[in-house]
């Protein structure tokens, strides 16, 4: 074990129950329990709701076949261009819903073997702290040296008049028929991802958002251009807009907000009202102060670099942490937690800055390293690359939707700081630039790359004329 907490005042590892006990079967809970189950260590993983957590069951699985299933009705628009003669698609969302209902099932009973093959000691129900070693599961206090907290978040609920009348997304996939209209309110990635299903699948949506500008946190031109292409694609999109109430109406819900700081009032109707306002961190229910440990304001609990909370022999990792809330986050995480502990040697430390994601809205968004508002932050001096273009996959549409992507390179070392893309398989194309970005890829490195011809991911080698020069401190 690598340097593991002083343990002098309590008895020795053998007289607990477990070496380990992981609280929270999901994506950082269930890849740490087996990791170290798999270095020879007598590990418990405890999990209330389902195996395989959020990802699996309630978020990032479902959403992608969602967001497949319905972005066929685009491929249908386009398909016509090629001289396809194709009826008006329509979705059976039932359809839809059952198939995904069973995939989603079908990989939790995976989870099941997975832990169980590794010889994870799986244990079923609500967990809670009962001391520093201890952990109390239905009624039963069991025992471990350390304990891994990886439970993590839920979605936020505001305190809103009416709040009951709308669903999260754990009710989104649960949605046996799709409502006529729709209001998403919020603005984050999970808010524009339903919208964009919604949207594509041929519902009326709008979006409440108190902001400017959707996906707060993004790279501002990213946002706006997002923006402007879900508004193309039909779904309106309401900004500066706090909600104050829901309420029940004739046919549907009413919502009520304020369009404008000082105006009040304003209501739109819809047969469905979506809450996507956040993530909260599940430790509330922790019983925490058991082990000394104090959760920030958002519920957030704080560790160190080797993800030690500030009693030693307790770890978090994944949502929990309500840092970087992704699935490959959390695995990356909860793996090094189990070499940290119980590997021959110390694991690297996780390269957060190279992390790239993706928006599955409609267009994908997907971005890697910095945003132009965080490199003006940073102080030194970096160019803007920027390429707005019509893909080939539009070109015969009657819509055509550019596709955009921009680079961000520090000047002084030519090491690139930033890509973002929106249009098809963002995501796709992004991947292999995070790793390129990991390896500290170079402006020239990329320039020196030949494109994949004719490829949207070619501009991203090809991209010779800088857009503008910025010194942030002049
Ligand atoms: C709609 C949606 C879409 C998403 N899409 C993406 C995406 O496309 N890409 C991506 O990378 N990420 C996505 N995410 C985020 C991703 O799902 C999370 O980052 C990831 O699941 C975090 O893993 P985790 O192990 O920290 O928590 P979770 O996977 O949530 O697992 C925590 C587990 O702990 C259990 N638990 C909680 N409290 C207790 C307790 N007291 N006792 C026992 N068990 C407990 C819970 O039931 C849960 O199963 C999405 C999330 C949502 C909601």
């Amino acid at each position: 074990m690598n340097e593991q907490p002083a343990q002098a005042s309590n008895p020795p590892a053998h007289t607990y129950d477990f070496d380990l006990i992981v609280i929270g079967g999901g994506s950082g809970g269930v890849r740490c329990a087996r990791m170290a189950a798999r270095l020879g260590v007598r590990v418990a993983c405890i999990e209330s709701r389902f195996w395989g957590g959020t990802c699996v069951n309630v978020g990032c699985v479902p959403k992608k076949l969602y967001a497949i299933g319905s972005a066929f009705s685009t491929s249908v628009a386009r398909a016509r261009g090629f001289g396809w003669e194709v009826q008006e698609p329509s979705l059976r969302w039932e359809h839809l819903q059952a198939a995904v209902h069973k995939e989603v099932n079908r990989l939790s009973g995976v989870y099941d073997n997975i832990l169980d093959s590794a010889g994870v000691t799986r244990l079923w129900g609500k967990a809670s702290l009962a001391g520093k070693h201890k952990v109390e599961v239905d009624g039963r206090v069991i025992t471990a040296q350390f304990i891994v907290i990886a439970t993590g978040a839920h979605s936020r609920i505001p305190n809103l008049p009416g709040i009951e009348h709308t669903i999260t997304s754990d009710g989104f996939f649960a949605m046996q028929n799709k409502p006529a209209r729709a209001i998403v309110i919020g603005g984050g990635y999970i808010a524009v991802e339903l919208a964009s299903i919604l949207a594509a699948a041929g519902s009326e949506v709008t979006i409440l958002y108190r902001g400017e500008t959707v996906l707060r946190g993004f790279d501002d031109e990213v946002r706006e251009h997002l923006q402007g292409v879900l508004q193309a694609r039909g779904i309106r999109i309401l900004t500066h807009a706090q909600v104050a109430s829901i309420d029940k109406a004739e046919s549907g819900y009413r919502v009520t907000f304020a369009p404008d700081a000082g105006v009040h009032g304003v209501a739109i109707e819809a047969d469905c009202v979506i809450n996507a306002t956040g993530r909260t961190p599940n430790s509330a229910s922790l019983n925490l102060g058991a082990a000394e440990i104090e959760p920030d304001g958002s519920g957030a609990i704080s560790v160190d670099e080797h993800f030690r909370t500030s009693t030693p022999n307790i770890f978090a990792v994944g949502d929990v942490l309500h840092r970087m809330q992704l699935t490959p986050v959390a695995l990356a995480e909860g793996m090094y937690v189990a070499h940290y502990l119980f590997g021959k040697k110390a694991p690297a430390p996780i390269q957060y800055g190279c992390v790239a994601s993706t928006v599955f809205s409609q267009p994908q968004v997907a971005s890697v390293g910095l945003t132009e508002q965080a490199c003006m932050v940073r102080g030194r001096k970096f160019r803007v690359y920027r390429s707005r273009f019509t893909p080939m996959q539009q070109v015969f549409a009657n819509r055509q939707e550019k596709t955009f992507l921009k680079m961000l390179v520090d000047d002084a070392s030519d090491v690139v700081l930033g890509i973002h893309i929106i249009g098809d398989d963002a995501g796709e194309i992004m991947q292999g630039f995070a790793a390129a970005m990991v390896c500290g890829a170079t402006k020239a490195q990329l320039d020196a790359t030949i494109g994949i011809h004719p490829t949207i991911a070619e501009e991203l080698v090809t991209m010779r004329e800088v857009s503008e020069t910025v010194d942030p401190l002049s």
